[in-house]
Order: C-alpha cells, then sequence, then structure tokens
C-alpha cells in the first residue's frame, strides 16, 4: 500500500469509525451470534488475491462488527469500563503511524522519554510520591506477574542466577484474599511459588476487605512453620464488590517480614485522580508497587497499565538479560524499559496517554469520574427503596451489587438455589434483549445464602443519568417477567470466566 493509498482509505475508515460511535446507542449492546457464527462466515483458506480496502471494509460491515460487544455503548454495564475515548484512539493512531520500535532506548528515544514523562505525569496527578518510578505494562496481569517475580528475587536474594526457587531452602509464601482478581494466583503460580503457597487470607464479611490482623497471624505461623512470606497482594478495588484492602494496616504488618507489598488497584486506580477519594488509598505510597489501569475507567484504549516501583533498580536486575547487540551507547543512563518488565520490543503506548491529557485535559476526566460515582449512589438508593431489591455490598466506587429477592407462588422470598435461578433468569434476559448489559457474578456467602448477584458497573465514557434510569425500567420489568418459576430452562449455569 502506498501513502496515496493509505491516505485515501484512511480517511474513509476515519469517517467510518466516527460514524460508529456516534450512532452507538442505536446498536445492540450484545451482537446476536453464538460460538462458531463468525467462523462460519468467514472463509476458512486464506485470500490469493489481493482486494481493495472497499472490499475490506465490507467484511467488517458484514461480519466483523455486528460480532462486537459494545462496550462503548452507553448501556454497557458489564465487568469493568473498558473506555476508549477517542483523544486516546488519536494516539493509538499516531503509535501505529510512526512504527517505531521500542527496543532500546536507541530505537526510539522518544518513545522512551515521552513514557518517562506521562508515567511521571500521571503519578502527580494521582498524588503518588516522588519515590516511585513508572513504567506502561500492557496489563495489570502482567503488571501483577513482574511484581511477584520481583518478590521472588529478593525473598531468594536472586535465587535466579543459581539454583533457582526450587534450590531455595524455605518455601515462598504469598497472601491475598478470596476477592483477589484471578491473575492474582494465575501469577503466583507462574512465578513458581505453587498453589499450596497461596494464603487466602479473612475478609470481613460485609465489606470484603482484607482483614489485617488475620494476615499477620498467618505470616508469623508461615514464618514459625520454617516457611518464608515473600508477598501481598493486596486488592484495592477488587473486581467483584471493589473491596479494598486496608493497605496501610498491611504495610506495618508486612515491614518486619521485609515481604514485597504489590497492590492490585487495576480499576479503581482511577478514583486517585480524585483528591476527596485518595483515603480509600491510605498507605499506597509505603508499598513495594503498584499498578493501575488507564485502559478501564479513566479512558485510555487497551492496553495501558501503569505500574510504578519503589525499587526499579531491583526490578531492572531480575528482569535485565543486557545481550550485547542491543546495548545502547549510553549505557546506564538512558532508561531501558526492557528491562522493567517480560517484552523486548515494545509499542509508543505513551502516546495514547499523552493525546488524551492533552486533548480532554484532566479536569475534564475527573468530572467524568465525578458523575459516575453520584450515578452508583444515586442507583443504589434507587434500589434500596424499591420492595424486594437489595444492595448486597458497600458502594464504594462506580460498582453497584444488587441482587432481587424474587418470590415463590406463596409470596415467600426465594432462597438457595431458586434465588440463584430467579437472578440468573432476569440478568440473562436483559443481556439476551441488547437493551442493556450486567455481569452477574458469584458472591461467596459463608451463611450459605444465595451466591449470584450482578454488578452493575458504572462509568462507560457515554453513560447519563438517563440511561440508569432506563436501566432500572428494563430490570424492574425483567424480573416481573421471570417471577415464579416461569423458567427458561436451565438458567443456572456455571460461572464463566468473566462472571468472576
Ligand atoms: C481488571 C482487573 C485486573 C486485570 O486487568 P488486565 O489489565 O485485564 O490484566 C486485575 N485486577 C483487578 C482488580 C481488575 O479489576
Amino acid at each position: 500500500m502506498t501513502p496515496e493509498e493509505f491516505r485515501a482509505a484512511a480517511h474513509e475508515l476515519v469517517d467510518w469509525i466516527a460514524d460508529r460511535r456516534a450512532g452507538i446507542e442505536e446498536l445492540p449492546v450484545r451482537p446476536d451470534v453464538e460460538p462458531g457464527d463468525i467462523v462460519a462466515a468467514l472463509p476458512g483458506s486464506p485470500p490469493t488475491e489481493p482486494a481493495t480496502p472497499d472490499e475490506v471494509r465490507r467484511d467488517l460491515e458484514d461480519v466483523i462488527a455486528p460480532g462486537i460487544t459494545e462496550v462503548q455503548h452507553p448501556m454497557h454495564f458489564g465487568w469493568f469500563p473498558a473506555n476508549a475515548s477517542l483523544s486516546s484512539i488519536l494516539g493509538d493512531f499516531v503509535s501505529s503511524g510512526l512504527g517505531s520500535l521500542g527496543i532500546s532506548w536507541e530505537s526510539s528515544p522518544a518513545l522512551t522519554e515521552v513514557e518517562e514523562v506521562v508515567v511521571d505525569w500521571m503519578r502527580q496527578l494521582t498524588g503518588l510520591s516522588d519515590q516511585w518510578q513508572g513504567v506502561i505494562q500492557d496489563t495489570a496481569s502482567t503488571a501483577c506477574l513482574v511484581a511477584m517475580l520481583a518478590a521472588r528475587e529478593r525473598a531468594t536474594d536472586h535465587a535466579q542466577v543459581g539454583a533457582g526457587i526450587g534450590g531455595f531452602d524455605r518455601p515462598l509464601c504469598v497472601y491475598t484474599t478470596s476477592e483477589a482478581h484471578s491473575s492474582v494466583r494465575k501469577a503466583a503460580l507462574l512465578a513458581g511459588f505453587g498453589g499450596d503457597h497461596v494464603r487466602q487470607v479473612e475478609v470481613d464479611p460485609w465489606t470484603r476487605d482484607m482483614v489485617a490482623a488475620d494476615l499477620a497471624v498467618r505470616m508469623e505461623a508461615d514464618r514459625d512453620a520454617g516457611m518464608a512470606p515473600a508477598i501481598v497482594v493486596a486488592s484495592v478495588g477488587s473486581t467483584g464488590t471493589t473491596a479494598f484492602d486496608p493497605v496501610d494496616e498491611i504495610v506495618e504488618i508486612v515491614r518486619s517480614f521485609g515481604a514485597w507489598v504489590h497492590v492490585d488497584a487495576a480499576m479503581a486506580g482511577a478514583a486517585m485522580l480524585l483528591p476527596e477519594q485518595r483515603h480509600l488509598f491510605a498507605g499506597v505510597d509505603q508499598a513495594d508497587s503498584i499498578s493501575w489501569n488507564p485502559h478501564k475507567w479513566f479512558g485510555t484504549i487497551l492496553d495501558c497499565s501503569l505500574m510504578y516501583l519503589r525499587d526499579p533498580e531491583h526490578l531492572i536486575r531480575v528482569m535485565s538479560t543486557d545481550p550485547s547487540y542491543l546495548r545502547s551507547t549510553l549505557g546506564g543512563e538512558a532508561t531501558q524499559y526492557r528491562d522493567w518488565g517480560i517484552p523486548l520490543g515494545r509499542r509508543f503506548r505513551a502516546l495514547k496517554l499523552w493525546y488524551q491529557l492533552r486533548i480532554d485535559g484532566v479536569e475534564t476526566i475527573r468530572a467524568r469520574l465525578r458523575r459516575d460515582l453520584a450515578n452508583a449512589r444515586w442507583l443504589a438508593e434507587v434500589l434500596d427503596d424499591l420492595p424486594d431489591w437489595e444492595v448486597v455490598a458497600p458502594v464504594r466506587l462506580q460498582t453497584v451489587c444488587v441482587r432481587h429477592v424474587g418470590r415463590d407462588a406463596q409470596g415467600s422470598p426465594l432462597t438457595g438455589a431458586a434465588l440463584d435461578e430467579h437472578t440468573l433468569r432476569w440478568v440473562r434476559a436483559i443481556n439476551r434483549s441488547g437493551e442493556a448489559f450486567l455481569s452477574p457474578s458469584i458472591l461467596d456467602a459463608p451463611d450459605g445464602r444465595a451466591r449470584w448477584m450482578v454488578r452493575v458497573s458504572i462509568g462507560v465514557e457515554a453513560t447519563e443519568r438517563h440511561h440508569l434510569e432506563r436501566l432500572v425500567g428494563l430490570m424492574v420489568a425483567a424480573v416481573d417477567d421471570t417471577v415464579c418459576g416461569s423458567s427458561d430452562g436451565g438458567a443456572a449455569g456455571r460461572p464463566t470466566q468473566f462472571d468472576r
């Protein structure tokens, strides 16, 4: 493709994207497809003749775009917001258009140094002290794995260069809670800690925040039993119910064990932009690492996960490979981001933040976050006032966890499996309709009550109060249609990965 051909095709594509965004509310939130439908609509063998951009756009319009769950839709309340602000998309576009190669400072000096600057801007905007240095990782899952590896090497005094973790004299333990994101356990297993050494610290039954006293008890017991407490992963804004582990108490406890504290604030970190919300993050400044995802609520197009470290030198020692062909002539002076994580090559991700901050401006972003917090409080109050609806977890930020207590033919409240079935039936009715999308999720209940609830995760850039008013109407109508065993058959299924 020549630059002139690119110019013509790209102009058309930009119009197409802008039109789609402008008309997103007309689209169903969820596509009307079954697994395999899209594969079936596409040719099984590779193209042999070149096509025109117009022909390729027809694939996009006919098959690909209709197969997308519209997470930018204002009636999308599933998982967590995955905002893709158009300003950040400009940065992504420029990143691709420049086609630069980030494998060392020399391979693209601006790629490295713009990243240093925007990561530090974001540090300042979120009120983190200047002891932190940061990097952009692809995702919070990667950041957690990187933290695990750094913690492992600190606990074993760099066993990786010798006998490895297997040669270390004591098993290393990881501490987190049942509320932690699935990526935490995954990272612990991948980093070689072993599932047997992942401890689930008790949580408060209502807030689901880690009980710090139980952490102290467990770490001591492990140390007494000849094990090495290596890392605590604190969930600050958990995925299920936005629980906040008490980082200030955790860092105090952990200090005497010399263990690493990683703060997983993937979703909630955006709230650090709001000074009035920073009390939720007390103690975070004393942790060893923190990561949060601008690619969620904040609005940067995937992927963009900020990770800050208090001792980047340690991380660099763990991650550096330093093959001579990559050695910068400036060695030691310039930042080499390949030594701050796992991949060698990196995209110019910093441009996404650069464009978003420069064009939208931080005060516009803050106002949007505050709007969403107010909308969540409003929704929780409205549902609490409606008969038979209950809010089942504290509303810390923008996620409202709800359940409707349906009634049986005798008018008694549903419990146990019947309530679970009712919950799944009404939420699936809404999701199937394409009018709105919500995530059912399991809420572990020690008292044996029903475990399914529905998360209403507010925060799509386009979502305003009137969308929430419409959602309440849909929810009330959905429970009316599904009350009292009007089964659509087999509603109670296994949770999917996303349900968690
Ligand atoms: C979304 C989320 C993650 C995973 O984020 P990725 O960037 O998709 O890896 C991890 N932890 C929490 C608390 C999350 O909300």
